[in-house]
């Protein structure tokens, strides 16, 4: 779909804002949300304090990389105090606080979420922008197959749908099948899921109910919660699954859903640079990076959203700044999207290693299954890597050529040698959240 002139955006004005009046927006955004964290939480006057910072010390756009950063830890010692469940790092009086939400805790004590009406109201508005950028519209019906409950997943994407005008289905309570068959009873045009479970309910949709997802009627599906979506060969197999157009977004629980892909498909997400500030820092000078091309850690401001405010953040990304894209938004592109995490790429014989690098090799094999496992071991002192596939029925005879072709694939694209095992068709685990496809038993 192409969609022409100023209907292209959800916000005209401020989408399309040049350069340098987006920066002075930004930098006034920034220093009214340092003041706010800094005069409200103890928590931000704590880390502040103990640095020897003041939001004065901030007077031009460089001098934003002082500001001490917030970590995840940060957030988890200051809600152990009373009042609870948000101690010191809430900025509001608790009866201003009308939803609740938490991290998955996947690594750690859940760090809980309070926002007030107004920060919801502005959570719908943020998303309005993805979903719009998506082509979504007042001509869809949303499915989105999700069990809403204490996470983030999908509540944004819910409001902000109905905001941009569409008819949202919540499929929250059915099973897989029913789903589907709901899905196919309504026409439901879009949906929203994690690339894990956009490639699951293909798969059931084929072996369980006997049909093509084809035969549904999605045109576009928005994918959360996983890097997938700007994987190109996953991005692939998902058009292709559902003859459909699936588009890329990121979020936090912490932070919003700050970035998106835009019908133009630019190879990266758009920073949703009116409403976050997203910096890339150089990981060993701690400075700015500007230039296309160059990876670095990414550190992210929410402006708006005040309950418990998210103050350069460190999200533990790491991606590097892209082309502007065609679509004419001024909006920054993260080439690539997330291209891996700092507590995920991993020394392996001395090479860094990151694994969604094997995602891209894996999936794009047509003789292999959706899923795969990557475990890091040791034998003895030497450091192993072992990818676990599933070979297609209809490819059992290719085996040795398969074998070949990943094994050459993997050196090219890691410097590693991996250990390989075939597995029959469906015997890998199948999740229908976030996969927990990579383990390092050297930490375990
Ligand atoms: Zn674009």
């Amino acid at each position: 779909m192409q969609i022409q002139g100023t209907d292209r955006y959800w916000n005209p004005v401020l989408e399309t804002l040049p350069r340098k009046k987006l920066r002075e927006l930004q930098f006034k955004k920034f220093k009214r949300i340092l003041e706010w964290g800094y005069n409200n939480s103890k928590l931000y006057r704590q880390i502040y304090d103990e640095a020897g910072f003041h939001p004065d010390d901030v007077k031009t756009w460089e001098d934003i990389t002082k500001v001490p950063t917030l970590q995840k830890e940060h957030y988890r010692t200051a809600q152990a105090k009373e009042p609870w469940p948000y101690g010191d790092s809430l900025c509001v009086p608790p009866e201003k606080v009308t939803e609740y939400r938490q991290t998955s805790g996947t690594t750690g004590q859940p760090v809980y979420q309070p926002d007030t009406w107004q920060d919801w109201e502005w959570q719908s508005e943020s998303w309005s922008y993805i979903l719009w950028a998506q082509g979504f519209r007042n001509t869809d019906r949303v499915f989105i197959p999700f069990g809403y409950n204490v996470f983030t997943a999908y509540w944004n994407g819910h409001y902000a749908a109905e905001k941009v005008g569409c008819e949202v289905v919540p499929g929250g309570i059915l099973n897989t099948e029913e789903r589907l068959l709901k899905m196919k009873e309504l026409r439901a045009t879009a949906m929203m899921a994690t690339p894990t479970y956009v490639l699951g309910m293909a798969e059931t949709c084929r072996k369980k109910l006997e049909m093509d997802p084809k035969e549904l009627s999605i045109d576009r599906v928005l994918c959360a919660g996983e890097p997938g979506a700007s994987v190109p060969a996953t991005k692939q197999r998902m058009e292709e699954a559902w003859g459909a157009k699936v588009y890329d977004h990121v979020g936090a629980t912490e932070i919003g859903g700050w970035s998106y892909e835009c019908t133009s498909q630019p190879g990266g997400l758009h920073v949703n640079e009116g409403f976050f500030l997203v910096e890339l820092i150089d990981i060993e000078t701690g400075e700015h990076i500007e230039e296309p091309n160059r990876t670095g850690k990414i550190v992210i401001t929410t402006f708006d959203r005040l309950a418990q405010p998210c103050i350069r953040f460190d999200s533990k990304d790491v991606s590097m700044w892209g082309d502007f894209c065609e679509c004419g938004r001024t909006y920054r592109v993260l080439k690539g999207g997330i291209q891996g995490r700092t507590d995920h790429i991993t020394k392996v014989k001395g090479v860094l290693f990151s694994p969604v690098s094997v995602e891209e090799v894996v999936r794009s094999m047509p003789q292999l299954g959706d899923e795969y496992e990557l475990i890091v071991y040791k034998k003895g002192d030497i450091d192993q890597v072992a990818l676990k596939v599933e070979l297609l029925p209809e490819a059992a005879s290719q085996e040795e050529k398969v074998l070949h072709e990943l094994n050459w694939q993997l050196r090219l694209k890691t410097n590693l040698a991996f250990k390989i095992e075939f597995h029959p068709f469906g015997s890998l685990p199948r999740y229908e959240v976030k996969a927990r496809r990579f383990k390092d038993l050297r930490k375990e």
